[in-house]
This record gives structure tokens, sequence and C-alpha cells, in this order.
């Protein structure tokens, strides 16, 4: 099945305790394609950069079957921008720098061939512009996914809550479901944040593991208990990449195959943070990904 992705490709500088980077590709986008494209190769990106960014960039998502026909590229302008830095737990961190560049002014023009898509990433990016992408469908997604941030609930709060009522999954870290609920248990944030739009909703909790809830049920999931976390920056991402790209791939949107979606999406993300930005997805093998999950049944099965 089809599956358009929507968010940022970026610039990102990122500190952890075990070493520092300038700028590197990242981009919450980069990481989704990167991550879905091992389960298809129906992939559409939509998304903008600045004349800064490297060709060779956008080639390597070319070679990893994303179509870039929609990636606007401003002459003159300068890409996104973020820094961030985490603290010795990796479970947290601090963004030293977010600069937005061609973000401010980002119009985002889905291509005709995409505009029918089955499957709808909105990857975490300005609220406003998530909904411009759903208005341009020419008919509704078979599924909607959509990943935001405290950053966006800090200054966009109201528009975020609008592009809510349209989607089916929303993937959102705990702090930020807390954030948005208002409330600080999150049995009972999941209950309000359903009452919001979302039919199912994905809070992840880092290291450990990450819970799907819809109105009747819930299902956890653990992250793989991993010896070295090098760079969780992007693991949220390649999370929502492994998720959606499963279900494009199984076409089939139950909660029962998410259950199979969200361990598919937490494999992806344990091999994210095994080295700095996105270096490990360009290395692994669908190989590595099948031993993984069966690390991950044998974790959980007794
Ligand atoms: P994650 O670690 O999964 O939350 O995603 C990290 C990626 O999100 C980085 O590659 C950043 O470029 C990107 N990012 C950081 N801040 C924002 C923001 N405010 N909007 C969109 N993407 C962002």
């Amino acid at each position: 099945m089809n599956l358009l992705v929507v968010g940022t490709v970026a610039f990102d500088a990122i500190e952890t305790p075990f070493g520092k980077t300038d700028k590197i590709i990242g981009g919450a986008a980069t990481y989704i394609c990167l991550s879905s494209s091992f389960f298809t190769n129906k992939l559409n990106l939509v998304s903008v950069v600045g004349e800064d960014f490297p060709k060779d960039a956008i080639k390597m998502l070319q070679n990893k079957s994303v179509n870039t026909s929609g990636l606007q590229i401003k002459k003159g302008e300068k890409t996104f921008f973020w820094s961030g830095k985490y603290h010795n737990d990796m479970n947290s961190r601090d963004t030293l720098d977010t600069q937005l560049n061609v973000l401010e002014n980002f119009n985002p023009v889905v291509p005709v061939d995409f505009n029918d898509s089955e499957f709808l990433m909105l990857g975490n990016l300005m609220p406003s512009i998530q909904k411009k992408v759903l208005d341009q469908m020419k008919k509704r997604p078979k599924l909607i996914v959509l990943d935001t941030m405290n950053y966006w609930m800090d200054h966009f709060m109201e528009d975020l809550k609008e592009s809510l009522k349209e989607v089916d999954v929303l993937t959102i870290n705990d702090e930020e479901a807390r954030q948005l609920a208002q409330e600080h248990s999150l049995v009972k944030a999941a209950k309000i944040i359903l009452s919001m739009g979302p039919k199912y909703l994905i809070i992840k909790k880092g290291e450990h593991g990450a819970l799907l809830f819809n109105h009747q049920e819930i299902f956890f999931a653990p992250a793989l208990p991993l010896e070295d976390v090098f760079d969780p920056t992007g693991a949220g991402d390649s999370f929502a990449g492994g998720f959606i790209g499963y279900l494009a791939k199984t076409n089939d949107t139950s909660f029962e195959n998410m259950k199979r979606a969200v361990i598919h999406g937490s494999a992806m993300a344990s091999f994210c943070v095994e080295k700095f930005g996105t270096q490990r997805l360009t290395e692994i093998s669908q190989a590595d990904i099948d031993a993984r999950i069966n690390d991950f049944t044998n974790l959980v099965k007794f």
C-alpha cells in the first residue's frame, strides 16, 4: 500500500554522554522514511529543505525507494535545524536550539500521484502544516497517524487539537500525554486524549516500552533491553516508521495487527539508538530485523 510521509528533514546537532556531533542529517521524516523503507517501497515524502541540504542525503533516501518529488528545495534558504542534549539517564533531553528556517513559511504541496495514498504518516511538524496536508488528500486515507511533541503543544495547542479530530492514531511520549490531557495518570490521560478524536493512542515511554490504547483495550510492548544506548534521537520517529510501515505492508488496521505493528516499531527504535543519528538505520538488513523481532518474542514469551 502507498505510504505518504510528511515531517521535517533537518540538520541536527546532538550531545549525549557518549559524544557530540556537529550538524548531521536528521529530521522526523528522515527517520520515519528510513524505518518504513524496510516494509514498503511505495513510499512518498512531502517536506522542505534549504539550498544548504546535501544532495547526497536526498540520494540516500531515493536509494531507499523514497519518492522525493514532494520534497521542496528552497533557493537561498536554510534547512530546519535542531540541537539537543541528553541527560545521563538518556531518557530525557533538553532542546538547546530550534531554528525553523524553511519551515517558517512552508506551504506543503502534495503531488497528485500521492494524494490518494492509503496510509498517511503526519510526522512531527507544525500542526497547521499537518492540517494543510490532510486537506489536500483526494480521499480519506485508510489510516492517518499523527506524531507531535511538547514544542508544538507549548506554542500551537489549539491548532493541534483541531488536527487531532481528524486522525486515527496519535503517537506521543508520556510527558507529552500528561501535558496534552492535563492529567498525571497515563490511563486517565489516555481516556481524555481518545475523547479528543484519535481512535488509538500510542504512549512511548523510552526504555520502558510503549502502550497502545483504544477505547476498550490496552496493549503493552517492552523496549528491548540493550547493553548500550548511544543516541536516542529519532527513536520515536523510527518507531512510528516501523509501526505504519508494517501496517501498510500488511494492509490490516485491526487492533490485533496494531499490536504486531507496535513490536515492529519497537524493533526499529531499538536499532536507531545503537549509533548516532540515522547511521544504524542505514546499515541494517532485513535479516537483522527478523532476528530482532525474534528477540522481542523470546523476551515476553513464558
Ligand atoms: P525524536 O527523537 O524521535 O523525538 O525525533 C528527533 C528528530 O526530530 C530530530 O531529528 C529533529 O530534527 C526533529 N525535531 C526536533 N524538534 C522538532 C520540531 N519542533 N518539529 C519537528 N521536528 C523536530
